[in-house]
């Protein structure tokens, strides 16, 4: 049997493909939802799921939770005195959902579709696959979380090729993808999200309201007390999911410490943590360059947007209301068993392809001459932008800035930053230059990367021919992969403005500016400068749009008939 499974960073769930949709299945207490949550008893036995998150207050040396974040990473994890990796951690709760699917269906769970946030990297990815294999599933795919949500409402069937975005507020992550569905393809055109925003946040308001109202003693010396207004927190908020107000209560020595809090005032203070929901949206929009009013809808997933104060804050920020028609906390799950339906009957899944985004800038340190003529180094020149659709290869050409120098040295970072100390250093390349005057030399720098994480930088002199390579493969990357990867990411390397197909789209604007005269030949004139600054961007898919554009315009003015 093949199943497809949610492997989230607080719950996990697991779902197979059932008569006609799909059905999420129960774990051995009869419930969806199981705690990703790992702990190991002092006979050495493991738990996992809640009795694991319950034995977290009392036995936090032992027990793991949240290693979601650390997936892909030899960060050890201690429980007890054994150190265990994300990927082994995660490894037992697969293990465990693939049990309790056996036993209520009856039937071995032999493969998997596991799903993944959009912004996990190679590295990220590969450690989950590792993980499913750990635990004797065959990972037939991993799919991408947003992607999932769009299978589970049924968003991939439908007719409408409009964008949509998919708002995940879990437990403590909030992920924004925008997604887009053409002729069967979906694909993910940008993610943002902050991974320090979720549910327990909203638990940590309804700790402080409670704390000033009850004085409780909430130092770093009392961590029971600590973990029973946490417990008490998530308690009240869930209760306010449903009412308009709801009880918080302690025992502290003894004494039952309580106090009533109301929707407004829960909105009241949780108003910062709601302001934070509007940048990752925002951003994830102008990466995509697409605005409110093109999303067909907006996708509720994750548990935390249950609450009615972040659907509120949704509703708000869009103008409508927003899609929960699927429990919000199955849908991934959903999404992953319909996937594993298509992968057992090896229907339609072809249609189903995606294209995954750069999850970061990646760029090199240049310098900058500020109004006075000072130089200025340490600055961050992206040429791989966060989002771009992969697998992408862009050119920058840079000056050289001393005179007399005999080498340009490229030092490769990601991120985000303006500056590059605030970025991760990935390697660096030299070349040497012929000594010239400051700017009086030119070097192409070309970065080419795909999704297996394998990064190329090209660098060349275009006056002596001079080329250097480095190439930075995502670590645990074997050499063949490797190989077997550069030869695909070398048919990438031709610069739009050199390609046959866009030469030749120039060339029929040409023949056509010399043709017609007046409005249409300075239409067409501008339409060739469109062209080019579109080719300058060495963006496909804005290159594809304005082929398709330019191309109508010229059948269109060629087409008038005067005969
Ligand atoms: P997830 O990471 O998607 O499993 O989401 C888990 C988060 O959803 C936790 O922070 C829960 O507190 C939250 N959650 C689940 N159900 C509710 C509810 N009815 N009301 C408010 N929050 C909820």
């Amino acid at each position: 049997m093949i199943v497809g499974i949610d492997l989230g960073t607080t719950n996990s769930a697991i779902a197979r493909w059932g008569d006609g949709g799909p059905e999420l299945i129960p774990n051995s207490l009869g419930e969806f939802l199981t705690p990703s949550a790992v702990s190991l008893t002092d006979d050495g036995e493991v738990l996992v799921g809640r009795a694991a998150r319950d034995r977290q207050p009392v036995y936090p040396e032992r027990t793991a939770t949240a290693f979601k974040r650390l997936i892909g990473t030899q960060k050890p994890i201690q429980l007890g005195g054994t150190s265990f990796t994300a990927e082994e951690v995660s490894a037992l709760v697969l293990k465990s959902l693939k049990a309790d699917a056996e036993r209520h269906c009856g039937e071995e769970v032999t493969s998997a579709v596991i799903t993944v946030p959009a912004y996990f990297s190679d590295r990220q990815r590969k450690a989950t696959r590792r993980a499913g294999e750990l635990a004797g599933l065959k990972v037939e795919r991993l799919v991408n979380e947003p992607t999932a949500a769009a299978l589970a409402y049924g968003i991939a069937d439908r007719e409408d090729r409009d964008p949509f975005l998919v708002f995940d507020l879990g437990g403590g992550t909030f992920d924004v993808s925008i997604v887009e569905i053409f002729d069967g393809v979906i694909e993910v055109r940008a993610s943002a999200g902050d991974n320090r925003l979720g549910g327990e946040d909203f638990n940590e308001v309804i700790v402080g309201i409670a704390r000033e109202r009850l004085r409780l003693p909430l130092g770093p010396g009392q961590p029971k007390l600590r973990e029973q207004a946490r417990a008490a927190a998530e308690r009240t908020r869930r209760a306010l999911s449903e009412a308009e107000a709801a009880t918080f209560e302690v025992v502290w020595k003894d004494e039952l410490l309580s106090t009533t809090i109301t929707a407004e005032q829960f909105e009241a203070a949780a108003a910062p943590l709601l302001d934070r929901l509007r940048e990752p949206v925002l951003r994830a929009m102008r990466d995509s360059k697409l605005h409110a009013d093109a999303m067909s809808e907006i996708v509720l997933v994750g548990g935390a947007t249950r609450m009615p104060i972040v659907r509120k804050a949704v509703t708000r920020m869009f103008a409508r209301f927003p899609n929960a028609n699927v429990h919000p906390d199955h849908a991934i799950a959903l999404g992953a068993g319909v996937q594993a339906g298509l992968r057992a009957r090896k229907a339609d899944l072809d249609e189903i392809r995606l294209t995954d985004v750069c999850p970061f800038s990646l760029g090199v340190e240049t310098m900058a001459r500020d109004a006075n003529g000072g130089l200025h180094g340490g600055r961050f020149a992206p040429i791989l932008e966060r989002n771009t659709v992969l697998p992408a290869s862009r050119v920058h050409r840079f000056q050289t800035v001393h005179a007399q120098q005999c080498f340009v040295k490229f030092c490769i970072y990601q991120g985000e930053a303006r500056m590059v100390a605030g970025n991760i250093k990935l390697g660096d390349v030299e070349i040497p230059v012929p000594p010239r005057g400051a700017g009086e030399v030119e070097v192409d720098c070309r970065f080419t990367y795909d999704v297996s994480g394998l990064l190329e930088v090209d660098v060349v002199v275009p006056e002596t021919g001079e080329t250097r390579q480095i190439v930075i493969a995502d670590e645990g990357m074997d050499a063949g992969e490797a190989e077997a990867r550069r030869s695909a990411l070398a048919a990438l390397k031709i610069h739009p403005r050199d390609q046959a197909v866009n030469q030749a789209l120039i060339a029929r604007a040409e023949r056509c500016y010399e043709a017609f005269l007046g409005d249409q030949r300075a239409a067409i004139g501008q339409l060739l400068a469109h062209f080019e600054g579109v080719l300058a961007t060495q963006d496909p898919r804005a290159i594809a749009e304005a082929t398709a554009m330019i191309t109508a315009r010229l059948d269109a003015l060629e087409g008038e008939r005067y005969l």
